[in-house]
């Protein structure tokens, strides 16, 4: 008998299961893939660690969090500076003066802020109802239209207008000439990869792999006192409220014998028609010198069934109702000895430092420490 059956060996079930054990709890950590790690995983193909899941690049404003994080694996000095190709033409993303010197050959931050408002004057977005007012009163209609739209679109499979507007808002505008995607402190990735990361939670606990908890759910519950509920929220409860959606995506991976193939980790591909929205060269994120390279197409996946991989939570009106009526229930459900955890249990766009902090707060609450 376990103290916790850990259902999710992702960066949640990881951090729990490492905090648990520092308060003298056994685990036993199960997942149905058949790695852990969850989608921070890296395949190692040719000495180059390839993000299976996507392009993961760590960075938080919190030092307890990366002080945390350098305790098990070193980071690197990596910056994310991705850049946006629309119809043949480079961009340096976030928006920022080297984008607007593109745009319109604009030196002066002055100007590049006297074009936006001129173009942003007219279309009297007072309070934006959705990520395409958002946008459009953040950067104008030229960068709307090049950067942002086509790229929003093929990727939620939706028309900007039917998205939040916080998703949007999770990229940086500046005025100055930096590149740098996050505003946060510390920024970096592990070096060796993820699953270092990962290794290191999770030393000495045990994780069973290949494991669906659905398979046979009194089986497991069996097996420990309580339960850490990483997977989606909507199928523990058998879909009652109905279906989240999720977006979900398709990665290619090619390894091609050049030693660079973008010379940079991310090219987002901003039009609509190129059926792609990224492409990662993994190499440049650790800085490889390898003859050879590998490159991952990120594709969208139309529609969203429950067979997909659920990488996105779509928090729109719609979904956040069904999923708060789950929550209603996962509250109750605490008292029976389950604790929810993570971006599908919490159907939240977490990223990794977000996911840090909320395993400690629940730990911190389970275990009665500070
Ligand atoms: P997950 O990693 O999804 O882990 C959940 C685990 O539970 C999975 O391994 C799954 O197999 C398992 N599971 C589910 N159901 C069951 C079941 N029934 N039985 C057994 N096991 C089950 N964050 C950043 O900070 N920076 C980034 O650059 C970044 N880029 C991202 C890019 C993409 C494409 C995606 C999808 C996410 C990105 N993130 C990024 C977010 C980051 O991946 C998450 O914050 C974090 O990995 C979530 O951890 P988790 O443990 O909640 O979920
Ligand atoms: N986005 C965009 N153009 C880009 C990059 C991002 O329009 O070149 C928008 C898009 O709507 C996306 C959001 O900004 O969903 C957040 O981007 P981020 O890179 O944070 O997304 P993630 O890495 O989570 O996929």
């Amino acid at each position: 008998m376990y103290d916790y059956l850990i259902v999710g060996s992702g960066l949640f079930g990881a951090v729990f299961a490492y905090l648990a054990k520092q308060n003298n709890k056994t685990c036993l950590i199960i997942d149905k893939r058949a790695h852990a790690g969850g989608n921070v995983y890296c395949e190692n193909i040719e000495g180059i660690n390839v993000h299976k899941y996507g392009a993961h690049i760590f960075h938080t404003n919190e030092k307890w969090i990366w002080d945390f994080v350098n305790g098990f694996v070193e980071m690197n000095n990596y910056v994310n500076s991705p850049l946006a190709l629309y119809k043949g033409q480079l961009f340096n993303l976030p928006f920022n003066m080297n984008t607007f010197y593109q745009l319109w050959g604009v030196i002066d931050p002055n100007e590049a802020q006297r074009i936006i408002a001129d173009q942003i004057k007219d279309l009297n977005i007072t309070y934006p109802r959705n990520l395409e007012e958002q946008a459009l009163s953040m950067v104008g209609v030229d960068v709307y239209e090049k950067l942002i739209k086509g790229y929003t679109e093929k990727q939620w499979g939706r028309s900007a207008k039917e998205l939040p507007s916080f998703i949007i808002k999770r990229l940086p505008l500046r005025f100055t000439y930096n590149n740098n995607y996050f505003n946060d402190k510390f920024q970096g990735i592990p070096v060796g990869g993820y699953n270092r990361l990962i290794e290191g939670l999770t030393r000495d606990i045990e994780i069973k792999l290949d494991c669906d908890y659905f398979a046979d759910r009194p089986y497991y519950n069996g097996l420990a006192r309580k339960v850490v509920f990483t997977g989606k929220i909507d199928e523990f409860y058998d879909y009652q409220f109905g279906e989240l959606e999720y977006r979900s995506l398709t990665f290619r991976d090619e390894l091609l014998p050049i030693a660079n193939f973008q010379g940079n980790a991310v090219v987002n591909y901003t039009e609509y028609e190129v059926p792609y929205t990224r492409i990662i060269e993994h190499k440049h994120f650790e800085f490889g010198t390898q003859p050879h390279t590998v490159i991952t197409r990120e594709y969208p996946v139309q529609g969203y069934n429950k067979a997909m991989e659920p990488y996105y939570p779509v928090n729109d009106d719609r979904n956040n109702g069904i999923y708060n009526q789950y929550k209603s229930l996962s509250k109750q459900e605490a008292s029976a000895n389950v604790i929810f955890g993570g971006r599908l249990a919490e159907y939240k766009y977490y990223d990794m430092h977000q996911i840090i902090a909320s395993a400690f707060k629940k730990a911190q609450t389970e275990f009665a420490i500070s």
